[in-house]
């Protein structure tokens, strides 16, 4: 017995899996490409179709590595500049009228953001 933790199929009925996207991930799955009609000797997915997750087979669909092995699972939430400069604009205070000054704060808060996001997600990690 070996099932599925996403699709709770029986992996050994050599079935694709169902899940199209990891929840954490903005990309689509990359489905087996064997070349060539057979099964994954891992998951048992057939050619053209998902693997099971947690299938040493699986490439990861941002970087092309080994899906479970790469440290794109672990890639922390960034801020995006545009939301930074709504900020700096909704205060009246601060560099209202010079959008050069503006772009140059939202360049400064947005590197000091992420990196902070960054450096939590490195605590965090397993
Ligand atoms: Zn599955
Ligand atoms: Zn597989
Ligand atoms: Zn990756």
């Amino acid at each position: 017995m070996a099932e599925c933790s996403a699709c709770k199929q029986e992996m050994r009925n050599n079935v694709g899996c169902t899940l199209e996207q990891y929840a954490n991930r903005d990309k689509p799955r990359i489905p087996y490409n064997r070349g060539e009609p057979g099964n994954c000797h891992d998951c048992g997915t057939p050619d053209g179709e998902l693997h099971h997750p947690g299938c040493d087979m699986e490439r990861c669909a941002d970087c092309k590595g080994q899906q479970i092995s790469c440290d794109c699972n672990y890639k922390p939430p960034t801020i995006k500049k545009g939301l930074i400069l709504k900020v700096l604009e909704l205060n009246d205070g601060l560099c209202m009228d010079n959008k050069e000054e503006r772009e140059k704060l939202a360049d400064e808060l947005q590197k000091a953001i992420n990196s902070d996001l960054l450096s939590q997600v490195e605590r965090n990690a397993p």
